[in-house]
């Protein structure tokens, strides 16, 4: 069997390292049975269907260059593709990154959905939809799906809380926009801010009890 002299313990199984401290293991493998089933190796079938998908992106953007390259009279319409399926690349890896927590994997999805419109507004001339439009209807979206899947998935209260407050201030940005003259159409930021103030009252309101132990245990109050 073999041992770690950092832990003092003996650790079944063929293991070069020791699982408690990771120190290089001594001593001869007797051939005994490991004591912990050996994990299946992540997603196989996620791992294919993203290589088919990222060759069919690679595929899809060569054509489209190839197209692009032997019509030249038109603008280079293939770098809007590429920017195109490179924000949709980004917005999935995140996704499947942050999968088995929901409530986090869509405040940066919202975060790099944001960012990623005020990029393509600025890459097309910047005519400002991404700041009138975009972020909030974005952001109220956030809101709306963060309370749907907090009730969908009954998360406990005191797990929410953070993301729900994160939400509230990404919902928030709009109005504060509005307020130092950045937006040209008001009503959407309008809506987006009163919407966050709703949030924010009706947390207060329903959930103060477990909101006030939370902001108590992560201030040290
Ligand atoms: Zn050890």
């Amino acid at each position: 069997m073999k041992h770690c002299s950092k832990c003092g313990v003996f650790v079944a199984g063929n293991r070069s390292l020791c699982p408690l401290c990771q120190s290089p293991l001594t001593g001869e493998w007797d051939g005994e049975a490991p004591d912990f089933p050996s994990l299946p190796s992540g997603f196989p079938r996620r791992a294919l269907a993203l290589r088919i998908l990222a060759f069919l992106t690679f595929a899809s953007l060569a054509i489209c260059a190839a197209v692009n390259f032997s019509i030249p009279e038109h603008d280079w319409w293939v770098l809007y593709v590429a920017g195109g399926l490179a924000s949709a690349w980004i917005l999935l890896l995140l996704f499947l990154k942050k999968m088995r927590t929901p409530l986090k994997n869509l405040i940066y999805q919202t975060g790099a959905a944001a960012l990623l419109c005020v990029l393509w507004d600025l890459a097309t001339g910047w005519h400002r939809w991404s700041l009138d439009l975009a972020l909030p209807i974005v952001f109220l979206a956030c809101m709306a799906l963060m309370l749907a899947i907090a009730v969908i998935r009954r998360i406990p209260p005191a797990d929410c809380l953070l993301y729900f407050g994160e939400s509230i201030l990404l919902g928030l940005v709009p109005a504060v926009l509005l307020l130092c003259g950045v937006i040209h159409l008001p009503l959407p930021s309008l809506i987006c801010g009163s919407a966050a103030v709703v949030f924010l009252a009706g947390l207060v309101m329903f959930f103060w009890g477990p909101f006030w132990a939370e902001i108590r245990r992560r201030f040290h109050i």
